[in-house]
C-alpha cells in the first residue's frame, strides 16, 4: 500500500482551497488580543524558514510518511487499518502512537494548505474514511484500546488506565481534524473529532477523582478549544472547562508533580514534573484563558512563565533539566515525594550533559509561549516562541530531515561521564515517536507565528522571507519581507497592496536587539525602538511604501545566573536568536571541547558559509585550550598547571550541532583571564 506516497510528490496546482484561520484560531476568541492568520496567507518565500519548509514538504513528510504506513519500525497507520478491517494483523506499538500519526496528518493538512496539491487532499481523505470507520458509535476511538478488547482483553476498557494516552490521543484528533476542516472546508475530519468530542463529553459529565487522573499529557485542553473555535458548539467550550477543572479533584495522594495533579493548578507557581505534560497543560490553561479570560487562570500562568524563563529553562530554550529523579520539594513531608521523570528540575538546576530536553517539551513551550502572546501582544512571549524555534526546536532534526534527537542536551563528551537512555545521535526511530510528527507539524505550521492583526494593526512577529496576503477592515493588504535573517538583521517590508484606511504596522524588537533603528522610505523614525516590545508605525500606506528595520546583531557572550552551579565561570556564545555551540569537528586534531577555554575579550566574526550545513553563519576567532592530561582512573588530582595555547575555531548554530557523525559539542564554556 503507498497510501502516503502523495505526499511524496511534489506536484502541485492551485485549487479553490478555503481562505481560513490557522492553526490557533483566534478571530472570535473574547480574551485575545492577536488575531491569527490563515496558514494560506503566509508564505516563507526564500530564506532560512522556506528551506526548512522544503525540508519538511521533500524529505520529513515523505520518510515519516513511509514509517508510519509501514511496521518496521512500529504501528502507526496500520493499527487503523487493522482496526477499520482492511487487513488482518495484531495490535503493535506504544498506546501513544494514534496521537502521534493525528500530528503527522495535521502537519500534512498545514503542508497542504501553503502547496495546494491535491493528492495531499485526496489521500488524506483516504486515511481519514479509514480512521473513521474504526470509530464506534459512541464516538470512541483508540486503535491500541479497541484492538486490545478485540483480543479479549477485559483490562482494557475505555479510560481505566492513564498510561494509554487515550485523551492525548484524541487531543491531537481534535487538533488535526480543526486544522484540516480549516484548510479545506470539508468536514469529514471534523465530524470524526465532533463524535470523539461528543464521546469525551459523556464520560466525563460527572468527574470524579479516578476520572480525573486520565488527564495526562493534556493535548486535549488545546484541542477541545480548537475544536470548540472550529464548530463554535457551546458545548465544547463547557467540556474544556469542566475537564481542565477536574484536574482539582485529584486527591493529594494519588497525583503527583510529574503530571502536575499534585496541587489544585490555581495553587501552582512553579513548572514540575514531565516538561512535556507541563507545558501542554500550560498552553492549555492558556487557550483557556482566550476563550473565558478566568483570572484564576491568569495567575497561575504569570507565575509558572515568570519560574520557567528566569530558574528553569535553558538557554536554548530547552525544558526538563532531569530524565528521572524525585520532587524533593514536592512537599514538605517524606511520604509526599513523588518520582519525576523527563522534567524540570528544581530552580537553577540545569546540567549540560544529562539535560533531557525533549524536542516536543520545547515545541510545547513555543505553544503555551504563542498563547500568552496572542493574550498580550507582548513581545517578551514570541522571544520565548522565536527563542525555540531557531535552537531547541530545530535541533530536534537532522539536515537531512529523517533522523531526530529525543532529548537535546547542550554538552556532550567523548566518554561521557553517564550512560543515557537516549541516543547522542539523531536517529530514525525511537519508541517514543512523538517528538518527529510534532517537529513535522511545527515546522510546516511556522508560517502562521510570523503575523498576526488586531483591529487596524498588523503584527510582525518573525522576520524572515515571506508574504502574507490578508484582509484588515475589509481592506485587502498584502505585504512581503525581504532578508536574510536569521543570519542578518536587516529586513525589509514592502506594502505591495493596500486599501485606503490608515493601519499600524507593528515591528516585534526582540529583547537582545539594543540600538535597532528604522526607516520608513528612506527617512529615520525621531525614537530608536526599544528592546523586547512592538515598534508601531501608524499611517496611511500605499503601495509601494517600504520599512527597513535593522536589529543589530553582534556576537554576545552571555552568562548565567550564578546560582546555576553548572554554568558557573562559563560563557555562550549567542547573535540575534541564534545560540551558537563548539563541535570537536571544528576544533584542531587532539584538543578535546574540554580543553577549550574563551578569553572575555574574545573576538569572533560572523561568516556565512554556504558549503558548511547547508549554510550557515558561523563565528570564527581564537580561543585557548590546554592539554587535559590523563584523568584515568582519577576523580581529583593536584592541579597541573598547563600553558593556555590559542587555537582557531568557529561556532556553529546549536541547531545543526551532530550533522558530521559523532562528535563532542558544548555550549558553555570555561572562561578565561576574567
Ligand atoms: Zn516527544
Amino acid at each position: 500500500m503507498k497510501l502516503f506516497a502523495c505526499i511524496i510528490a511534489t506536484v502541485c496546482f492551485a485549487s479553490s482551497l478555503m481562505a481560513e484561520p490557522g492553526v490557533v484560531d483566534t478571530t472570535s476568541s473574547p480574551f485575545a488580543k492577536i488575531q491569527t492568520v490563515g496558514l494560506d496567507e503566509v508564505r516563507w518565500t526564500h530564506g532560512f524558514w522556506a528551506d526548512r519548509f522544503e525540508l519538511c514538504r521533500t524529505q520529513m513528510m515523505p520518510s515519516m510518511a513511509r514509517l508510519m504506513q509501514g511496521t518496521n519500525y512500529s504501528q502507526f497507520y496500520y493499527n487503523f487499518e487493522i482496526l477499520a478491517g482492511l487487513v488482518e494483523g495484531k495490535p503493535h506499538g506504544a498506546s501513544f502512537n494514534d496521537g502521534d500519526f493525528y500530528k503527522f496528518l495535521e502537519g500534512a493538512a498545514a503542508t497542504l494548505a501553503v502547496t495546494n496539491d491535491a493528492r495531499i487532499n485526496a489521500k488524506l481523505d483516504e486515511v481519514i474514511g479509514v480512521i473513521a470507520r474504526g470509530q464506534t458509535t459512541n464516538g470512541y476511538i483508540d486503535t491500541w484500546v479497541q484492538l486490545h478488547q478485540r483480543e479479549n482483553n477485559s483490562s482494557s476498557a475505555p479510560f481505566r488506565d492513564r498510561t494509554r494516552w487515550e485523551v492525548y490521543n484524541l487531543g491531537q484528533l481534535l487538533t488535526a481534524a480543526s486544522v484540516h476542516y480549516r484548510v479545506t472546508g470539508k468536514t469529514n475530519f471534523l465530524n470524526v473529532a465532533r463524535k470523539a468530542a461528543d464521546c469525551l463529553d459523556k464520560v466525563f459529565k460527572n468527574p470524579t477523582p479516578e476520572l480525573a487522573l486520565q488527564n495526562v499529557c493534556p493535548s486535549h485542553y488545546m484541542g477541545i478549544i480548537e475544536l470548540y473555535r472550529a464548530t463554535h458548539e457551546p458545548r465544547y467550550l463547557a467540556l474544556a472547562k469542566r475537564i481542565f477543572a477536574m484536574r482539582d479533584l485529584v486527591k493529594e495522594k494519588d497525583g503527583g508533580s510529574d503530571n502536575q495533579d499534585r496541587i489544585p493548578f490555581g495553587k501552582q507557581d512553579e513548572a514540575e514534573g514531565h516538561a512535556v505534560r507541563a507545558n501542554y497543560l500550560y498552553a492549555g490553561a492558556a487557550d483557556l484563558f482566550l476563550e473565558t479570560g478566568d483570572t484564576n487562570l491568569w495567575k497561575p500562568l504569570a507565575e509558572i512563565w515568570m519560574n520557567v524563563v528566569s530558574k528553569k529553562m535553558y538557554i536554548t530554550g530547552g525544558c526538563g533539566a532531569l530524565y528521572d529523579g524525585a520532587a524533593p520539594d514536592g512537599a514538605s513531608y517524606q511520604s509526599g515525594i513523588t518520582k519525576v521523570h523527563q522534567s524540570y528540575g528544581r530552580n537553577f538546576q540545569l546540567p549540560n550533559t544529562t539535560a533531557h530536553n525533549e524536542t516536543c517539551a520545547n515545541i510545547g513551550n513555543a505553544l503555551w509561549n504563542w498563547r500568552m502572546f496572542l493574550a498580550t501582544g507582548e513581545a517578551k512571549f514570541m522571544d520565548v516562541v522565536e527563542l525555540e524555534l531557531y535552537n531547541s526546536v530545530l535541533s530536534g532534526v537532522a539536515l537531512d530531515g529523517t533522523n531526530y534527537f529525543y532529548s537535546n542536551p547542550l554538552r556532550v563528551t567523548d566518554p561521557m561521564p553517564v550512560e543515557l537512555r537516549w541516543a547522542r545521535t539523531r536517529v530514525p526511530f525511537v519508541s517514543s515517536f512523538c517528538c518527529p510528527p510534532n517537529l513535522v507539524r511545527t515546522i510546516a505550521e511556522s508560517s502562521g507565528y510570523a503575523y498576526g492583526k488586531s483591529g487596524n494593526s498588523v503584527w510582525v512577529n518573525l522576520y524572515g522571507g515571506s508574504s502574507l496576503a490578508t484582509e484588515l477592515g475589509g481592506e485587502k493588504i498584502k505585504l512581503v519581507q525581504e532578508g536574510d535573517y536569521p543570519w542578518s538583521g536587516r529586513v525589509r517590508i514592502k506594502i505591495e497592496a493596500c486599501g485606503k484606511k490608515e493601519f499600524t504596522l507593528k515591528l516585534r524588537i526582540p529583547g537582545w536587539a539594543t540600538g535597532a533603528s528604522v526607516r520608513v522610505n528612506n527617512s529615520p523614525a525621531d525614537f530608536s525602538p526599544q528592546p523586547e516590545s512592538y515598534w508601531e508605525i501608524k499611517r496611511a500606506w500605499k503601495a509601494g511604501d517600504f520599512v527597513d528595520l535593522d536589529l543589530p546583531m553582534p556576537v554576545r557572550l552571555m552568562e548565567a545566573n550564578p546560582l546555576v552551579e553548572e554554568d558557573l565561570n562559563q560563557v555562550a556564545v549567542q547573535r540575534g536568536p541564534v545560540v551558537y555551540c563548539l563541535e570537536s569537528p571544528d576544533l584542531p586534531a587532539g584538543v578535546k571541547i574540554s580543553d577549550v577555554a574563551i578569553p572575555s575579550d574574545t573576538k569572533l566574526a560572523a561568516r556565512f558559509d554556504r558549503r558548511l550545513l547547508d549554510g550557515v553563519v558561523v563565528l570564527e576567532g581564537n580561543v585557548l585550550a590546554r592539554a587535559g592530561g590523563n584523568w584515568s582512573g582519577k576523580l581529583y588530582r593536584e592541579l597541573q598547571p598547563a600553558e593556555l595555547k590559542p587555537i582557531g575555531v568557529k561556532f556553529i548554530p546549536y541547531s545543526v550541532w551532530q550533522n558530521r557523525g559523532p562528535s563532542e559539542m558544548s555550549v558553555w564554556l570555561p572562561l578565561a583571564g576574567r
